[in-house]
């Protein structure tokens, strides 16, 4: 059985914040309803789902008021309530990704859209109507072309880009992120010349006389992307807009953000101040000395309403599996004598992990690897065992590749398994390659954790994937491409059934932020994020979740996307 431990904790909690808030806002706590959905059937995520199903969700400033039917749910509305017939879909708690980057979704959204282009002529035509529509920017970049696609599958020229926007700069990068094409005022501005060398580790694409054609290759691309100004806060706010509207449509209402400077925090205090941040953000801080230094200060804060929490720090104990930095404890398969980078130095993560832990921040460090992995489970363990924190929560960041003797520690430490159905799907066709069948063992191996009674919560890592949660639970439970392959699923002995996914989607990713208490279920007391899909992401056959939808997205007792 996988039934995940917190269940029953999440239950008590309810029972607890009921009663805590009758306590404390007993003078204010209004118990008339100015929300109501109702006509479907609600998913509520506790231990046991009661019995006939509820079928409306009561809600009153912000909070839930009442789970039932409809008649009850009805009779609560206060005069003006907002009454919104959901016409039998089901309502879940909001989706909680945990471990994304806001802002990078934000930066991806706001650049030039340029996957899918049939020709150079239609990407060209894509970056006038941005340049267009964009007068203001000081730089234009994009994104996603793959001359592959096009007619004539050769490298663009940078001519292409100076007939329609002279008098900026553009910068656009290929599908891959290993290739950009850029125009002549953005190589003049960066110095790159006919007389410029090709920098270790990339190169310059040249015509027959030698001058660039305007494409850069690998490290070369960092010879423009250096000069490119940084974003003033006018436009990083826009970013952050962009990306938390786009979460809010597919249904997730928390995001998990890995690493966020002590600056961009600070924005983020600012739009919580002002009631802009749009998603929950559990925020770690990155690595930065001057982040840990301004955090140490700090110290672990959340806002009064729950919307942005400043209490972990991210490391990196290694790289990823695709560029053979994931730090392994043998040779790669495909690349004997080399075992992928320790990235940072050990005294150093130790540090942090004594003195931000010790400070009460919650650790959350990226370990790809099986040789990351027993990195940081070594660290963490010798640092729990001096600090003997209370409820200290550390989280491993995608524990991807464990060694199966590793897999039992998690639960033991009580560290929290932070992963990525999606990163399975993504990898599984060449993972066997980098790793050997032998490793594949501890691959991704979300059922042979659970068993050992670890937490885990899901996410994505985007913009390295994408937002979308559905496709998430299509993962966890079929280790299959949305076409269907590899057939009955990659090593599908670890894939979780459907209401574990969404569990680990929900009320897992509550736990592993601190919320449980505040999202993440259904029931009476706690925060009204919830998501309306137009069809059963637990009853229904694995592929319909590829054709299912969020219709209505509601935060705080908002509805903030859709609304029927
Ligand atoms: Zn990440």
């Amino acid at each position: 059985m996988n039934k995940p431990p917190a269940l029953a904790l999440a239950t008590c909690a309810a029972l607890l914040v009921s009663v805590a808030i009758a306590g404390d806002e007993a003078m204010t706590r209004p118990d008339r309803a100015d929300l109501i959905l109702h006509g479907g059937k609600v998913l509520t995520m506790l231990e046991t789902e009661p019995a006939p199903a509820p079928t409306a969700v009561a809600v009153a400033a912000g909070r839930i008021l009442f789970v039932g039917d409809d008649q009850g749910a009805l009779a609560l509305a206060a005069p003006g309530a907002r009454v919104i017939d959901v016409k039998q879909g089901t309502i879940i708690p909001g989706f909680i990704d945990s471990h994304a980057h806001l802002y990078g979704l934000g930066k991806a959204l706001a650049e030039v859209d340029l996957r899918g282009a049939a020709t150079v002529e239609e990407a060209v035509a894509r970056v006038a109507q941005a340049a267009a529509a964009n007068p203001g920017r000081s730089w234009l970049e994009g994104r996603g072309w793959d001359q592959n696609d096009w007619p004539v599958k050769e490298y663009p020229h940078r001519k292409l880009l100076d007939r329609m926007a002279r008098k900026r700069p553009i910068l656009l990068r290929r599908v891959d992120g290993h290739a950009a094409w850029a125009s002549t005022m953005a190589l003049a501005l960066a110095g790159v010349t006919a007389a410029t060398p090709d920098p270790a580790g990339g190169s310059i694409v040249r015509d027959a006389q030698g001058e660039p054609t305007g494409v850069l290759i690998d490290n070369a691309v960092g010879l423009v992307t250096k000069v490119i100004p940084a974003p003033d806060e006018p436009e990083v706010r826009r970013r952050l807009r962009l990306a938390a509207e786009h979460c809010l449509r597919l249904g997730v209402t928390s995001v998990h953000d890995a690493g966020v400077s002590w600056e961009r925090a600070q924005l983020m205090r600012r739009l919580v101040d002002e009631g802009a941040l749009g998603v929950r953000v559990h925020a770690m801080y990155d690595d930065e000395a001057a982040t840990l230094a301004a955090a140490l200060q700090a110290g672990p804060w959340t806002s009064a309403d729950g919307m942005l929490s400043l209490r972990a720090v991210k490391l990196y104990a290694d790289g990823a599996l695709g560029s053979r930095g994931a730090l392994l404890l043998g040779d790669y398969s495909d690349q004997p004598g080399h075992r992928g980078l320790a990235v940072t130095n050990q005294d150093h993560l130790r540090w942090v992990m004594r003195t931000l832990g010790g400070a009460g921040f919650q650790v959350c460090t990226h370990a790809i690897g099986d040789g990351g992995n027993r990195l940081v489970l070594d660290l963490y363990e010798q640092v729990l065992g001096e600090l003997k924190p209370r409820d200290a929560r550390w989280r491993v960041e995608h524990a991807q590749i464990l060694d199966p003797a590793d897999i039992p520690r998690f639960a033991k430490l009580g560290v929290v398994a932070a992963m990525q159905p999606v990163h399975c799907t993504s990898d599984m066709d060449w993972a066997d390659e980098r790793l050997g069948e032998g490793r594949l063992k501890g691959a991704y191996a979300w059922q042979s954790l659970l068993k050992t009674g670890a937490r885990l919560c899901y996410g994505t890592d985007f913009p390295v994937e994408k937002v979308e949660p559905l496709e998430g639970l299509y993962a966890a439970r079929t280790r299959m491409h949305p076409d269907g392959t590899p057939i009955g699923g990659w090593r599908v002995e670890e894939a979780v059934d459907a209401r574990t996914a969404l569990w680990l989607y929900t009320a897992g990713g509550a736990w592993a932020g601190f919320a449980e208490d505040e999202v993440g279920v259904v029931a009476p007391g706690f925060r009204a994020d919830l998501v309306v899909l137009n069809g059963d992401p637990v009853a229904c056959e694995a592929a319909e979740l590829l054709g299912m939808k969020a219709v209505c997205t509601v935060v705080a007792g908002q509805v903030v996307a859709g609304g029927l």
